[in-house]
């Protein structure tokens, strides 16, 4: 019944045989909106040209969402609804290589990363929640907890497959129908997904997918008959969409952006940290919400771990995202590059003490350079703002009540890295964080079982685990 497009064998984008239009009631169709162009970010060639929606390609999408919800989704048995959803994630295994080359091409991200992070943690997070399709009973909820209806959906380019997936999965599990919108610089995996729902016989319309840029967002979380929004974007949409939605009895989550401090006493291993901190901050090109973006040393240990973070850094491979070596892939957009070099500047004009790694960088393409600043003090805005690039900023302390207090010193509040041998230690300071997430002695791990989202300016609202139905379940 279905047909398997054959993985790619090569980086030729010919054969991977998209479809970039519009997803909509089941069908790939044109949009009525403006033509994007994406941009492959390594090279700065075009990679496709995708359809995009107008204003009432939004309300056909959402018109299409609420009659598969009426007359399909909301009734069928969770345990029929299950099927489809394993169906999805069994197919994103089997197109594993061709979602991968194409996440590289389309972002930036090193293949290893997509290859081994994004495209098995999407198939993780849809085999999880069709597991709870018919288990919504004991969930805590009530035994027979509703869906709220048609969601609306808007994804950031960061993880591009991997965010559909995390808003997808878990509202089609609790009987919701979805438009997603995704970012404009990174639709096309969004668009393979589609390809996906397709070939797994979803009933139409239950999944929609329209690109597009800010504007196709705004009509789409703004139109009278979505009831459910879920953004992750950056923290001044997220107001702004907070703002629209005031008076509205739409349910919304928001997820934004991060300031994460990754924080190391003196007695943990350093050699271990040093992988953590560079995981943390280097991964994914730094384009990550919850990227440790501030590195806590406690003062005794803080020029013999620097040493140590200068040496391993001095070894990351900057380069093509297609070759399986590279450690670090491009940035996304030349407007996202031009922000890390401006706040980069910021950093030396404040005082800090800039160390560029002195790997080769290649001619064409957006590249960064992996920075570390040390000598950062709080008030500087490489302390203070989000720098979604290759970017460390080293502060240091001396007492857990001073890392506790600097760690904190944020607007954000998503995540937090703490470092020790001491179990009681990690304990301590993880109460005291306010972070959605506190990993200890690892970074940047995600799990579908477990629920991530924010504090203050890093948004509201769970995703993953039991608590992340809550968002899509009318409790
Ligand atoms: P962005 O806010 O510029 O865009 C995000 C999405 O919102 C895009 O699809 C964009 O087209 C759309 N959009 C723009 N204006 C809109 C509007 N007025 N109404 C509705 N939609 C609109 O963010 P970005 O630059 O794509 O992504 C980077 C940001 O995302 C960073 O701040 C990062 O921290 C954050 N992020 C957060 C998480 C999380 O889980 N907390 C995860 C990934 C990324």
């Amino acid at each position: 019944m279905w047909e398997y497009a054959p993985a790619p064998e090569s980086r030729d984008i010919a054969n991977l045989k998209p479809n970039y239009k519009m997803f909509v009631d089941g069908e790939f169709v044109e949009g009525t909106g403006e033509p994007l162009k994406t941009i492959n970010p390594a090279t700065e060639e075009v990679l496709a040209e995708v359809s995009t929606a107008s204003e009432s390609d939004v309300d056909t999408a959402v018109k299409a969402a609420r009659k598969a919800y009426d007359r399909v989704w909301s009734k069928m048995p969770g345990s029929e609804r299950a099927k489809y959803i394993y169906r999805i994630a069994r197919q994103i295994q089997e197109r594993g290589r061709e979602l991968a080359v194409l996440e590289s091409l389309d972002n930036g991200k090193p293949i290893k990363e997509s290859r081994d992070t994004d495209v098995p943690t999407a198939a993780s997070h849809f085999f999880y929640h069709a597991g709870w399709a018919d288990k919504l009973g004991y969930a805590g909820y009530g035994p027979d907890p509703r869906p709220l209806g048609v969601a609306g959906q808007v994804i950031p380019w960061n993880f591009p497959l991997l965010m559909a997936a995390w808003k997808i999965a878990p509202a089609l599990a609790c009987g919701n129908t979805v438009v997603l919108k995704p970012a404009e610089t990174t639709p096309l995996t969004a668009l393979v997904l589609a390809d996906i729902i397709q070939q797994c016989d979803l009933p139409p319309g239950v999944v929609n997918i329209i690109p597009g840029a800010g504007d196709v967002g705004a009509a789409l979380v703004g139109h009278a008959d979505v009831n459910k929004v879920a953004f992750t974007g950056s923290t001044d949409v997220g107001k702004v969409i907070q703002g629209q939605l005031a008076g509205t009895n739409k349910k919304l989550t928001l997820e934004l952006g991060g300031k994460a401090a990754n924080i190391v006493f003196d007695d943990a291993p350093l050699d271990q940290a040093v992988e953590g901190i560079v995981n943390g901050i280097f991964f994914n090109q730094g384009h990550v919400c919850c990227a440790g973006s501030r590195l806590l040393v406690q003062e005794s240990i803080a020029d013999e771990l620097l040493e140590k973070l200068h040496a391993r850094v001095s070894t990351l491979r900057v380069g093509d995202p297609l070759d399986k070596n590279t450690d670090v892939g491009a940035i996304n957009s030349r407007e996202q590059l031009t922000k890390i070099q401006e706040l980069t500047a910021s950093g030396e004009a404040e005082g800090a003490t800039r160390w560029t790694s002195s790997c080769p960088l290649p001619d064409k393409g957006f590249f960064f350079a992996p920075t570390v600043f040390s000598g950062v003090s709080q008030a500087m805005r490489i302390a203070r703002e989000e720098i979604f690039g290759p970017v460390l900023s080293v502060l240091t302390f001396r007492t857990p009540e001073e890392a506790v207090a600097k760690a904190n010193n944020t607007p954000y509040g998503l995540s937090a890295g703490i470092w020790t041998e001491k179990g009681s230690r990690i304990l301590w300071m993880a109460q005291r964080m306010r972070a959605g997430v506190v990993w200890s002695n690892t970074f940047n791990r995600f799990d579908p079982t477990a629920p991530f989202g924010g504090y203050q300016e890093s948004g509201f609202g769970r995703e993953g685990g039991r608590t992340g139905l809550e968002a899509y379940l009318d409790v």
